[in-house]
């Protein structure tokens, strides 16, 4: 299965321009999920000639229930925790919103992995908004120009890094190297895995890995 990398956040924080500056002119849009007024582009673009498929969401919305946008934002939800990883896109010009915080909690809940990225980021106008954008607790967003070009480099070796990490994840399931030797466990763990309320809870952290990795000594220490 191709790495499949949705692009998330409010509307025109620029996720189309960043869209079509790693989807490139020439590549073709190969699916579109028709029936509503902004849709939900998928196309493939490529990375060190490794193909993946890139989701540009119609973004996430404040709206009333049955409403279009509603629904918009219901199937950018899902594309985002569909996907292996997804880029959460703020606008370091206007700064940091109350909807990027609740974007950036839902964010956090759904994705798999999550690119925080600051995008219009070409100049000083946008420097204030690049350190706001830390306060989200996503750690320091990549600043990127979508428009301008620039930051891509470092995005695309972030991409390049979650592409790798996949491909590991898959062989190792492949390859039933000790680990994973049965895939029913993992299903079934992950479906016993009680959700949260994060409104009765306060935050819950786990930490995971091998045995005799120090998990004990960590928690200690903490
Ligand atoms: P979306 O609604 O999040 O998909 O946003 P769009 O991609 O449609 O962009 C919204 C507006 O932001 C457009 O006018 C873009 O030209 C502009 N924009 C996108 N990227 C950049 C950028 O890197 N710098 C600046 N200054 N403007 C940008």
């Amino acid at each position: 299965m191709l790495f499949r990398l949705s692009i998330v956040g409010r509307p025109n924080v620029g996720k189309s321009t960043l869209f079509n500056r790693l989807v490139g002119k020439k590549l073709a849009i190969v699916n579109n999920l028709a029936g509503v007024t902004r849709d939900i582009k998928e196309a493939e673009a490529k990375l060190n000639n490794k193909k993946y498929i890139v989701i540009d969401t119609a973004g996430l919305e404040d709206a009333k229930k049955d409403s279009l946008q509603n629904r918009m934002s219901s199937l950018s939800i899902m594309a985002m925790s569909s996907a292996h990883a997804c880029i959460f896109v703020v606008d370091s010009r206007v700064g940091i919103t109350g909807a990027d915080y609740t974007y950036a909690a839902l964010v956090r809940r759904k994705a798999k992995n999550v690119i925080f990225v600051a995008n219009k980021a070409e100049g000083a106008a946008a420097q204030p908004g690049i350190y706001e954008a830390s306060a989200l607790g996503l750690g320091n967003p990549i600043a990127v120009s979508a428009e301008h070009g620039i930051g891509i480099d470092q995005l695309n070796e972030k991409i390049q890094d979650l592409m790798n990490f996949n491909n590991a994840f898959e062989n190792s399931l492949n390859n039933k190297d000790g680990i994973f030797e049965d895939d029913s466990l993992i299903e079934n763990t992950l479906s016993d895995t009680k959700v949260l309320n994060p409104k009765e809870t306060n935050i819950h952290i786990s930490v995971i890995g091998r045995p005799n990795s120090g998990k004990s000594t960590l928690i200690n220490r903490i």
